[in-house]
C-alpha cells in the first residue's frame, strides 16, 4: 500500500464538496469523492486526475449507515484505510418555524448530523489504527442563528458539540477534529435560497457582499485553503476548534 494519505470527502460532486476534494487532491492525497450518486461525482473526479491527481467516485447516502459502511469497505479496498474525512454533505429545507414540517426538519438532522456520525464513525478505526486522523466537519454561521432555518441551525451548531466531542475522543489517537463554519459562499445552495426569496441570484450576492467586512461573497475554494490546514500536519496542536470563514468576525 502506498503512503499517501486517503480523504473521504463527502457531498464533493459539487459547490463546496468539490472544492475541498480538488484542493486534498492538489495536496497531495488520495480522495474519495463520494455523494448521493457516484455518476455526479464525474465532473470532481476527471478535474482531480486530469491534473494529475488521484481520485474515486463513490456513491452513498451518508445519512443511511449501511449505505455508508459499504461506502468506506469499497474506499478502503480501492484507495487504502481513510485517515482523512470531511463532512460536509448537506441539504436545505428552510421554512419559517411555523411552516416547516417533521420532515424538514428530520431531513435535515438525517443528512448533517445523523450522516457526519455515520462517517465518522466508520472512519475512525482506520484513523485510530493508524494513530494519525484530521476530521473536518461543515458547520455553518447559521450555528448562530437564520430566520427560517430552525433545522439547518440547530443541526449546524450540533455539527460544533459533535466536533468538540471527537476532539476529546479521538486525540490521544493522533485525530484532530475542527470544524469550519462558512458564511456566504456562492454554490448551489445559496442559489436555491435566492430563488425561495425570489431574488436574482446576482442581486443576491450583491446584497449579501455589501454587509460582509471584506465586501465579497465566499467561493469554495476560501473553505477548501482552511480544509487544508486542518488536515496538514503541522496543524497536530489544533483541535476542537471552529473557525468561522465569513469574511468578518461571528461569534
Ligand atoms: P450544495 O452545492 O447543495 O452541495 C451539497 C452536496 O451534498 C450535493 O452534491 C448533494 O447531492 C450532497 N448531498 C446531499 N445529501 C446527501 C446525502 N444524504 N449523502 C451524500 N451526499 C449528499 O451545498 P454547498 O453549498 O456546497 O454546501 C456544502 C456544505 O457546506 C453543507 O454542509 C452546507 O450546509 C455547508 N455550508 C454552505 C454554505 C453556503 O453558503 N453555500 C454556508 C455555510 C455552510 P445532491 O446534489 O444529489 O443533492
Amino acid at each position: 500500500m502506498s503512503s499517501q494519505k486517503v480523504a473521504i470527502v463527502t457531498g464533493a460532486a459539487r459547490g463546496i464538496g468539490a472544492g475541498v476534494a480538488k484542493r486534498l487532491a492538489a495536496d497531495g492525497l488520495a480522495v474519495a469523492v463520494l455523494d448521493l450518486d457516484a455518476d455526479a461525482c464525474a465532473a470532481t473526479v476527471s478535474a482531480i486526475t486530469e491534473a494529475g491527481g488521484k481520485a474515486i467516485a463513490v456513491g452513498a447516502d451518508v445519512s443511511n449507515e449501511e449505505s455508508v459502511n459499504a461506502a468506506v469497505a469499497t474506499i478502503v479496498e480501492k484507495l487504502g484505510p481513510p485517515t482523512v474525512v470531511v463532512n460536509n454533505a448537506g441539504i436545505i429545507r428552510d421554512n419559517m418555524l411555523f411552516k416547516m414540517t417533521v420532515d424538514d426538519w428530520d431531513a435535515v438532522m438525517a443528512v448533517h448530523l445523523r450522516g457526519a456520525f455515520n462517517v465518522t464513525k466508520a472512519a475512525q478505526k482506520h484513523m485510530v489504527d493508524a494513530g494519525w486522523g484530521r476530521i473536518v466537519n461543515l458547520s455553518s454561521t447559521s450555528a448562530l442563528g437564520n430566520r427560517g432555518q430552525a433545522n439547518y441551525s440547530a443541526a449546524k451548531a450540533g455539527m460544533q458539540g459533535f466536533t468538540k466531542t471527537l476532539a476529546i475522543e479521538l486525540g490521544k489517537f493522533g485525530v484532530t477534529a475542527n470544524a469550519i463554519a462558512p458564511g456566504f459562499i456562492e454554490t448551489e445552495m445559496t442559489a436555491a435560497t435566492a430563488e425561495r426569496v425570489g431574488v436574482p441570484f446576482e442581486d443576491f450576492k450583491k446584497a449579501a457582499a455589501s454587509q460582509i467586512p471584506v465586501n465579497r461573497t465566499g467561493v469554495p475554494e476560501d473553505i477548501a485553503h482552511t480544509a487544508s490546514f486542518f488536515i496538514s500536519e503541522g496543524a497536530g496542536f489544533v483541535s476542537g476548534q471552529v473557525v468561522y470563514v465569513a469574511g468578518g468576525p461571528k461569534d
